[in-house]
Protein backbone atom coordinates (compact mmCIF):
# COMPACT_ATOMS: atom_id res chain seq x y z
CA UNK A 1 0.00 0.00 0.00
CA UNK A 2 1.25 3.43 -0.93
CA UNK A 3 -0.32 6.39 1.33
CA UNK A 4 0.28 9.12 -1.41
CA UNK A 5 -0.99 12.27 -1.09
CA UNK A 6 -0.62 13.66 -5.33
CA UNK A 7 0.72 17.00 -5.28
CA UNK A 8 1.42 16.16 -9.33
CA UNK A 9 -1.24 14.64 -11.50
CA UNK A 10 0.02 14.93 -14.97
CA UNK A 11 3.09 13.51 -15.00
CA UNK A 12 5.71 12.30 -17.82
CA UNK A 13 7.83 9.14 -17.90
CA UNK A 14 9.95 8.74 -20.79
CA UNK A 15 10.93 5.03 -20.92
CA UNK A 16 9.22 2.15 -20.36
CA UNK A 17 12.44 -0.04 -19.03
CA UNK A 18 12.28 -1.52 -15.44
CA UNK A 19 12.93 2.43 -13.74
CA UNK A 20 9.94 3.90 -15.70
CA UNK A 21 7.44 0.94 -15.45
CA UNK A 22 8.10 1.04 -11.66
CA UNK A 23 7.86 4.64 -11.38
CA UNK A 24 4.34 4.63 -13.35
CA UNK A 25 3.00 1.96 -11.44
CA UNK A 26 3.67 3.36 -8.36
CA UNK A 27 1.71 6.91 -9.38
CA UNK A 28 -0.92 4.91 -11.64
CA UNK A 29 -1.99 2.62 -8.25
CA UNK A 30 -1.64 6.44 -6.65
CA UNK A 31 -4.01 7.95 -8.40
CA UNK A 32 -1.57 10.18 -10.61
CA UNK A 33 -2.54 10.29 -14.45
CA UNK A 34 0.73 8.68 -15.63
CA UNK A 35 1.72 8.62 -19.69
CA UNK A 36 4.74 6.84 -20.15
CA UNK A 37 6.12 6.90 -23.67
CA UNK A 38 8.49 4.15 -25.62
CA UNK A 39 8.78 3.01 -29.09
CA UNK A 40 10.26 -0.55 -28.35
CA UNK A 41 8.31 -3.23 -27.01
CA UNK A 42 8.23 -5.75 -27.01
CA UNK A 43 12.03 -6.26 -27.17
CA UNK A 44 15.10 -8.08 -25.83
CA UNK A 45 17.70 -5.41 -24.01
CA UNK A 46 21.11 -6.96 -24.19
CA UNK A 47 21.58 -7.44 -20.70
CA UNK A 48 22.64 -10.52 -18.36
CA UNK A 49 19.23 -10.20 -17.03
CA UNK A 50 20.62 -11.25 -13.58
CA UNK A 51 17.48 -10.24 -11.15
CA UNK A 52 18.57 -10.26 -7.27
CA UNK A 53 15.96 -11.44 -4.75
CA UNK A 54 16.22 -7.64 -3.59
CA UNK A 55 15.07 -6.32 -6.62
CA UNK A 56 12.49 -9.19 -7.14
CA UNK A 57 11.02 -8.67 -3.60
CA UNK A 58 10.48 -4.21 -4.71
CA UNK A 59 8.38 -5.89 -7.31
CA UNK A 60 6.42 -8.33 -5.60
CA UNK A 61 3.31 -6.48 -5.17
CA UNK A 62 3.08 -5.95 -9.26
CA UNK A 63 4.25 -9.27 -10.66
CA UNK A 64 3.33 -12.66 -9.15
CA UNK A 65 5.89 -14.98 -10.06
CA UNK A 66 4.61 -16.90 -12.55
CA UNK A 67 4.36 -13.67 -14.95
CA UNK A 68 7.71 -13.52 -16.00
CA UNK A 69 9.69 -17.08 -16.99
CA UNK A 70 13.49 -16.80 -15.16
CA UNK A 71 15.96 -19.22 -14.23
CA UNK A 72 16.63 -19.66 -10.69
CA UNK A 73 20.41 -19.94 -10.22
CA UNK A 74 21.78 -22.21 -8.23
CA UNK A 75 25.83 -21.79 -8.03
CA UNK A 76 27.61 -19.69 -9.17
CA UNK A 77 30.79 -20.93 -10.44
CA UNK A 78 34.64 -18.52 -10.42
CA UNK A 79 36.90 -19.22 -13.46
CA UNK A 80 40.26 -18.44 -14.24
CA UNK A 81 42.74 -19.62 -17.49
CA UNK A 82 39.36 -20.30 -19.48
CA UNK A 83 37.84 -22.44 -16.92
CA UNK A 84 40.95 -24.31 -16.18
CA UNK A 85 40.88 -22.96 -12.17
CA UNK A 86 37.05 -23.27 -11.10
CA UNK A 87 35.15 -22.89 -8.04
CA UNK A 88 31.47 -23.31 -7.82
CA UNK A 89 29.96 -21.25 -4.97
CA UNK A 90 26.29 -22.32 -4.21
CA UNK A 91 23.78 -19.38 -3.70
CA UNK A 92 21.41 -19.82 -0.97
CA UNK A 93 19.51 -15.90 -1.74
CA UNK A 94 18.98 -17.49 -5.47
CA UNK A 95 18.98 -14.99 -8.06
CA UNK A 96 16.61 -15.24 -11.02
CA UNK A 97 17.73 -15.15 -14.53
CA UNK A 98 15.16 -13.44 -17.18
CA UNK A 99 14.53 -12.45 -20.63
CA UNK A 100 14.63 -8.76 -20.51
CA UNK A 101 11.33 -8.89 -22.94
CA UNK A 102 9.64 -11.14 -20.59
CA UNK A 103 10.61 -9.10 -17.12
CA UNK A 104 10.31 -5.68 -18.79
CA UNK A 105 6.83 -6.57 -20.48
CA UNK A 106 5.40 -8.19 -17.12
CA UNK A 107 6.69 -4.41 -15.17
CA UNK A 108 4.67 -2.72 -18.28
CA UNK A 109 1.77 -5.00 -18.21
CA UNK A 110 1.53 -4.16 -14.22
CA UNK A 111 1.85 -0.49 -14.90
CA UNK A 112 -1.14 -0.09 -17.65
CA UNK A 113 -3.18 -1.92 -15.48
CA UNK A 114 -2.63 0.19 -12.86
CA UNK A 115 -4.03 2.91 -15.07
CA UNK A 116 -0.88 4.41 -16.70
CA UNK A 117 -1.27 4.94 -20.55
CA UNK A 118 1.42 4.12 -22.42
CA UNK A 119 2.22 6.07 -25.89
CA UNK A 120 4.39 3.95 -28.34
CA UNK A 121 6.48 7.08 -29.46
CA UNK A 122 9.80 8.17 -29.42
CA UNK A 123 10.23 11.31 -27.22
CA UNK A 124 12.58 13.86 -29.16
CA UNK A 125 12.60 17.02 -27.60
CA UNK A 126 11.49 18.14 -23.37
CA UNK A 127 11.35 21.55 -22.63
CA UNK A 128 10.75 22.48 -18.98
CA UNK A 129 8.72 26.01 -18.95
CA UNK A 130 7.44 28.09 -15.98
CA UNK A 131 3.89 26.30 -16.12
CA UNK A 132 4.80 22.85 -16.98
CA UNK A 133 6.91 20.26 -19.38
CA UNK A 134 6.56 20.13 -23.15
CA UNK A 135 7.75 17.27 -24.84
CA UNK A 136 7.72 17.08 -28.69
CA UNK A 137 7.82 13.06 -29.86
CA UNK A 138 7.28 11.40 -33.27
CA UNK A 139 3.73 11.46 -33.42
CA UNK A 140 3.05 15.09 -31.56
CA UNK A 141 3.64 17.31 -28.53
CA UNK A 142 2.61 15.95 -25.16
CA UNK A 143 2.42 18.54 -22.23
CA UNK A 144 2.69 17.40 -18.51
CA UNK A 145 3.28 18.88 -15.06
CA UNK A 146 6.58 17.05 -14.27
CA UNK A 147 8.99 15.20 -16.45
CA UNK A 148 10.73 11.67 -15.42
CA UNK A 149 13.53 10.53 -17.35
CA UNK A 150 13.86 6.67 -17.63
CA UNK A 151 15.35 6.64 -20.95
CA UNK A 152 18.03 4.62 -20.45
CA UNK A 153 22.01 5.83 -20.45
CA UNK A 154 21.79 7.39 -23.66
CA UNK A 155 18.36 9.83 -22.40
CA UNK A 156 17.54 12.49 -24.48
CA UNK A 157 15.48 13.66 -21.15
CA UNK A 158 19.08 14.07 -19.43
CA UNK A 159 20.28 15.50 -22.62
CA UNK A 160 17.74 18.47 -22.69
CA UNK A 161 17.61 19.09 -19.04
CA UNK A 162 21.26 18.68 -17.68
CA UNK A 163 24.02 16.97 -20.00
CA UNK A 164 25.03 13.82 -21.28
CA UNK A 165 27.38 11.29 -20.11
CA UNK A 166 31.04 11.73 -20.60
CA UNK A 167 32.72 8.91 -22.46
CA UNK A 168 34.81 8.42 -19.29
CA UNK A 169 31.26 7.57 -17.47
CA UNK A 170 29.95 4.67 -19.69
CA UNK A 171 31.38 1.38 -20.33
CA UNK A 172 30.61 -0.93 -23.01
CA UNK A 173 29.33 -4.23 -22.31
CA UNK A 174 29.31 -6.89 -25.85
CA UNK A 175 28.79 -10.31 -26.49
CA UNK A 176 26.59 -12.85 -27.27
CA UNK A 177 23.18 -14.44 -26.88
CA UNK A 178 23.97 -18.58 -26.91
CA UNK A 179 20.50 -20.04 -28.05
CA UNK A 180 19.20 -23.06 -27.41
CA UNK A 181 21.55 -23.65 -24.11
CA UNK A 182 21.04 -22.94 -20.92
CA UNK A 183 22.28 -24.36 -16.98
CA UNK A 184 21.38 -23.24 -13.73
CA UNK A 185 24.97 -21.87 -12.83
CA UNK A 186 26.36 -17.84 -13.37
CA UNK A 187 29.99 -18.50 -14.60
CA UNK A 188 32.35 -15.64 -13.71
CA UNK A 189 35.41 -16.00 -15.69
CA UNK A 190 38.03 -13.31 -13.54
CA UNK A 191 40.52 -11.60 -16.35
CA UNK A 192 43.19 -9.56 -16.17
CA UNK A 193 42.90 -7.38 -19.57
CA UNK A 194 40.79 -5.39 -19.57
CA UNK A 195 40.69 -5.93 -15.72
CA UNK A 196 37.21 -7.16 -14.44
CA UNK A 197 35.32 -10.46 -16.28
CA UNK A 198 33.65 -12.28 -18.74
CA UNK A 199 29.85 -13.70 -17.67
CA UNK A 200 27.43 -16.18 -18.32
CA UNK A 201 23.86 -15.75 -17.19
CA UNK A 202 21.75 -18.47 -17.72
CA UNK A 203 18.58 -17.43 -19.17
CA UNK A 204 15.61 -19.62 -19.79
CA UNK A 205 16.22 -20.72 -22.99
CA UNK A 206 19.69 -19.40 -24.13
CA UNK A 207 22.80 -18.35 -22.39
CA UNK A 208 23.79 -14.24 -22.36
CA UNK A 209 27.38 -13.97 -22.14
CA UNK A 210 29.08 -10.71 -22.21
CA UNK A 211 31.86 -8.50 -21.16
CA UNK A 212 32.55 -5.13 -20.40
CA UNK A 213 34.94 -2.07 -20.40
CA UNK A 214 35.43 1.58 -19.71
CA UNK A 215 34.87 3.04 -22.87
CA UNK A 216 37.81 4.78 -22.71
CA UNK A 217 40.33 2.19 -21.85
CA UNK A 218 41.35 1.95 -25.65
CA UNK A 219 39.56 -1.64 -26.14
CA UNK A 220 37.09 -2.10 -29.15
CA UNK A 221 33.67 -3.67 -29.06
CA UNK A 222 34.89 -5.59 -31.84
CA UNK A 223 38.17 -6.67 -29.81
CA UNK A 224 35.96 -7.19 -26.58
CA UNK A 225 33.59 -9.26 -28.90
CA UNK A 226 36.86 -11.57 -29.94
CA UNK A 227 38.28 -12.27 -26.15
CA UNK A 228 34.23 -13.37 -25.21
CA UNK A 229 33.88 -15.64 -28.51
CA UNK A 230 37.56 -17.21 -27.90
CA UNK A 231 36.51 -17.35 -24.18
CA UNK A 232 33.67 -19.04 -25.43
CA UNK A 233 34.92 -22.02 -27.86
CA UNK A 234 37.77 -22.89 -24.95
CA UNK A 235 35.64 -23.62 -22.58
CA UNK A 236 32.74 -25.07 -24.92
CA UNK A 237 30.11 -23.73 -22.57
CA UNK A 238 28.31 -23.34 -25.45
CA UNK A 239 28.51 -26.12 -27.68
CA UNK A 240 27.19 -25.82 -31.10
CA UNK A 241 24.47 -23.35 -29.89
CA UNK A 242 24.07 -20.54 -32.96
CA UNK A 243 25.32 -17.27 -31.30
CA UNK A 244 23.74 -13.75 -31.91
CA UNK A 245 25.91 -10.80 -31.15
CA UNK A 246 25.14 -7.92 -29.37
CA UNK A 247 26.90 -4.71 -27.75
CA UNK A 248 25.15 -1.67 -25.37
CA UNK A 249 26.71 0.75 -23.29
CA UNK A 250 26.51 0.75 -19.52
CA UNK A 251 26.49 3.87 -17.08
CA UNK A 252 29.48 3.19 -14.77
CA UNK A 253 29.96 6.38 -12.99
CA UNK A 254 33.35 7.66 -10.93
CA UNK A 255 33.58 7.67 -7.50
CA UNK A 256 33.88 11.43 -7.73
CA UNK A 257 30.97 11.60 -9.51
CA UNK A 258 28.53 10.15 -7.19
CA UNK A 259 29.68 12.32 -4.88
CA UNK A 260 27.64 15.33 -6.81
CA UNK A 261 25.50 13.37 -8.80
CA UNK A 262 22.37 15.98 -10.02
CA UNK A 263 19.46 13.78 -10.05
CA UNK A 264 16.31 16.35 -10.26
CA UNK A 265 15.42 19.91 -11.08
CA UNK A 266 12.52 22.02 -11.21
CA UNK A 267 9.55 19.53 -12.81
CA UNK A 268 12.47 17.02 -14.14
CA UNK A 269 13.45 13.82 -12.33
CA UNK A 270 16.28 11.20 -13.87
CA UNK A 271 16.07 7.65 -12.74
CA UNK A 272 17.41 4.41 -13.69
CA UNK A 273 20.06 4.23 -16.13
CA UNK A 274 19.35 7.70 -17.11
CA UNK A 275 20.44 8.94 -14.22
CA UNK A 276 23.84 6.90 -13.66
CA UNK A 277 22.51 4.72 -10.90
CA UNK A 278 24.36 1.19 -11.60
CA UNK A 279 26.88 -0.14 -9.80
CA UNK A 280 30.31 -0.02 -11.65
CA UNK A 281 31.52 -2.61 -10.14
CA UNK A 282 28.73 -5.38 -11.01
CA UNK A 283 27.03 -3.46 -13.68
CA UNK A 284 23.79 -4.25 -11.16
CA UNK A 285 21.40 -2.03 -12.71
CA UNK A 286 18.08 -3.24 -12.50
CA UNK A 287 17.34 -3.16 -8.58
CA UNK A 288 18.38 0.49 -8.48
CA UNK A 289 16.58 1.05 -11.60
CA UNK A 290 13.18 -0.23 -9.80
CA UNK A 291 14.44 1.60 -6.20
CA UNK A 292 14.35 5.22 -8.16
CA UNK A 293 11.54 4.30 -9.46
CA UNK A 294 9.83 3.94 -6.17
CA UNK A 295 11.43 7.07 -4.82
CA UNK A 296 10.55 9.54 -7.06
CA UNK A 297 7.34 8.43 -7.86
CA UNK A 298 7.03 8.46 -3.74
CA UNK A 299 8.15 12.14 -3.53
CA UNK A 300 5.82 13.19 -6.41
CA UNK A 301 3.25 11.91 -3.89
CA UNK A 302 4.66 13.72 -0.77
CA UNK A 303 4.37 17.11 -1.36
CA UNK A 304 5.96 20.06 -3.26
CA UNK A 305 9.55 19.20 -3.29
CA UNK A 306 9.49 16.59 -5.35
CA UNK A 307 12.46 16.84 -7.22
CA UNK A 308 14.40 17.91 -4.17
CA UNK A 309 13.23 15.18 -1.84
CA UNK A 310 13.71 12.47 -4.54
CA UNK A 311 17.31 14.10 -4.95
CA UNK A 312 18.40 13.42 -1.26
CA UNK A 313 16.98 10.23 -0.79
CA UNK A 314 19.02 9.08 -4.08
CA UNK A 315 22.18 11.32 -2.52
CA UNK A 316 21.50 9.01 1.15
CA UNK A 317 20.34 5.57 -0.02
CA UNK A 318 22.54 4.74 -3.47
CA UNK A 319 25.06 7.44 -4.18
CA UNK A 320 27.49 6.34 -1.05
CA UNK A 321 27.65 2.60 -1.91
CA UNK A 322 27.98 3.31 -5.50
CA UNK A 323 31.07 5.38 -4.84
CA UNK A 324 32.27 2.67 -2.73
CA UNK A 325 32.17 0.22 -5.69
CA UNK A 326 33.81 2.74 -8.00
CA UNK A 327 36.48 2.92 -5.55
CA UNK A 328 36.45 -0.67 -4.82
CA UNK A 329 36.43 -1.37 -8.84
CA UNK A 330 40.27 -0.55 -9.16
CA UNK A 331 41.84 -2.70 -6.83
CA UNK A 332 39.33 -5.50 -7.03
CA UNK A 333 40.13 -6.90 -10.41
CA UNK A 334 44.02 -6.06 -10.10
CA UNK A 335 45.54 -9.29 -11.25
CA UNK A 336 47.17 -10.06 -8.36
CA UNK A 337 44.16 -9.32 -6.24
CA UNK A 338 42.35 -11.84 -8.58
CA UNK A 339 45.02 -14.49 -8.45
CA UNK A 340 44.72 -14.36 -4.68
CA UNK A 341 41.06 -14.26 -4.86
CA UNK A 342 40.74 -17.59 -6.83
CA UNK A 343 43.27 -19.27 -4.30
CA UNK A 344 40.92 -17.97 -1.18
CA UNK A 345 37.51 -19.58 -3.01
CA UNK A 346 39.64 -22.49 -3.45
CA UNK A 347 40.40 -23.15 0.35
CA UNK A 348 38.14 -20.88 2.23
CA UNK A 349 34.32 -21.03 3.24
CA UNK A 350 33.89 -17.82 4.53
CA UNK A 351 35.33 -16.38 1.04
CA UNK A 352 32.86 -18.56 -0.67
CA UNK A 353 30.33 -16.90 1.56
CA UNK A 354 31.51 -13.09 1.15
CA UNK A 355 31.16 -13.89 -3.23
CA UNK A 356 28.08 -16.10 -2.90
CA UNK A 357 26.66 -12.40 -0.77
CA UNK A 358 28.00 -10.29 -3.25
CA UNK A 359 26.34 -12.10 -6.45
CA UNK A 360 23.23 -12.10 -4.75
CA UNK A 361 23.16 -8.53 -4.07
CA UNK A 362 23.17 -9.17 -0.63
CA UNK A 363 26.65 -7.55 0.61
CA UNK A 364 26.66 -4.11 0.39
CA UNK A 365 30.27 -2.24 -0.01
CA UNK A 366 30.19 -0.74 3.52
CA UNK A 367 30.60 -4.08 4.99
CA UNK A 368 32.95 -6.10 2.78
CA UNK A 369 36.17 -5.24 3.65
CA UNK A 370 35.30 -5.62 7.48
CA UNK A 371 33.50 -8.94 6.43
CA UNK A 372 36.72 -9.96 4.77
CA UNK A 373 38.83 -8.95 7.51
CA UNK A 374 37.16 -11.23 9.64
CA UNK A 375 37.70 -13.98 7.58
CA UNK A 376 41.29 -13.90 8.45
CA UNK A 377 42.21 -13.70 4.66
CA UNK A 378 45.06 -10.97 5.44
CA UNK A 379 45.62 -10.55 1.72
CA UNK A 380 42.68 -10.20 0.52
CA UNK A 381 41.86 -7.63 3.48
CA UNK A 382 44.46 -6.15 2.73
CA UNK A 383 43.93 -5.43 -1.12
CA UNK A 384 40.54 -4.33 -0.18
CA UNK A 385 41.71 -1.85 2.23
CA UNK A 386 44.45 -0.27 0.30
CA UNK A 387 41.90 0.21 -2.54
CA UNK A 388 39.91 2.81 -0.10
CA UNK A 389 36.76 1.14 -0.70
C1 LIG B 1 25.20 -6.26 -21.42
C2 LIG B 1 24.54 -5.79 -20.16
C3 LIG B 1 24.38 -6.68 -19.11
C4 LIG B 1 23.71 -6.27 -17.95
N1 LIG B 1 23.44 -7.20 -16.99
C5 LIG B 1 22.72 -6.85 -15.90
C6 LIG B 1 22.29 -7.83 -14.97
O1 LIG B 1 22.53 -9.03 -15.15
N2 LIG B 1 21.60 -7.42 -13.89
C7 LIG B 1 21.30 -6.12 -13.66
O2 LIG B 1 20.70 -5.79 -12.64
N3 LIG B 1 21.65 -5.16 -14.55
C8 LIG B 1 22.32 -5.50 -15.68
N4 LIG B 1 22.64 -4.55 -16.62
C9 LIG B 1 22.19 -3.16 -16.39
C10 LIG B 1 20.69 -3.04 -16.71
O3 LIG B 1 20.45 -3.52 -18.02
C11 LIG B 1 20.25 -1.58 -16.60
O4 LIG B 1 20.81 -1.00 -15.46
C12 LIG B 1 18.71 -1.46 -16.53
O5 LIG B 1 18.12 -1.96 -17.68
C13 LIG B 1 18.33 0.00 -16.33
O6 LIG B 1 16.93 0.13 -16.43
P1 LIG B 1 16.29 1.49 -16.96
O7 LIG B 1 14.81 1.29 -16.90
O8 LIG B 1 16.90 2.64 -16.29
O9 LIG B 1 16.75 1.61 -18.50
P2 LIG B 1 16.51 0.62 -19.75
O10 LIG B 1 16.23 -0.75 -19.29
O11 LIG B 1 17.66 0.84 -20.65
O12 LIG B 1 15.19 1.16 -20.40
C14 LIG B 1 15.15 2.42 -21.05
C15 LIG B 1 13.92 2.45 -21.95
O13 LIG B 1 13.81 3.78 -22.49
C16 LIG B 1 13.37 3.69 -23.81
N5 LIG B 1 13.79 4.93 -24.52
C17 LIG B 1 15.05 5.31 -24.82
N6 LIG B 1 15.03 6.51 -25.44
C18 LIG B 1 13.73 6.88 -25.54
C19 LIG B 1 13.07 8.02 -26.10
N7 LIG B 1 13.75 9.02 -26.66
N8 LIG B 1 11.71 8.07 -26.04
C20 LIG B 1 11.00 7.06 -25.43
N9 LIG B 1 11.57 5.97 -24.90
C21 LIG B 1 12.93 5.87 -24.95
C22 LIG B 1 14.04 2.44 -24.38
O14 LIG B 1 13.32 1.94 -25.49
C23 LIG B 1 14.01 1.50 -23.15
O15 LIG B 1 12.87 0.65 -23.18
C24 LIG B 1 23.28 -4.93 -17.81
C25 LIG B 1 23.46 -4.03 -18.85
C26 LIG B 1 24.08 -4.46 -20.02
C27 LIG B 1 24.22 -3.48 -21.16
Amino acid sequence: MYHVRLMTPDVAVVGAGPAGARAAYVLARAGARVTLFDPSHPREKPCGGGVTGRALSLVADAMAPGDCPATVVRSARFTSGAGARSVSVPLANAPVVASRAAFDRALLTAAETAGAALVPSRVTDVIIESTGVRLDTTTGVCRADFVIGADGVNSIVRRCVHAPFGRHQISIATGFFAHGVTSDEIVIELVSDPPGYIWSFPRPDHLAIGICAQADAGVTAATLRAKTARWIHATGIAGQAPLVPYSWPIPSLEARDFERLETAGPRWALIGDAAGLCDPMTREGIFLALSSGQWVADALGNGAHAGRTYASRVRAEAAPELARAARLKAGFFRPAFTELLMRALQHSAAIRAVMADLVSGEQRYAGLKWRLLRTLELGLAWRALISRS
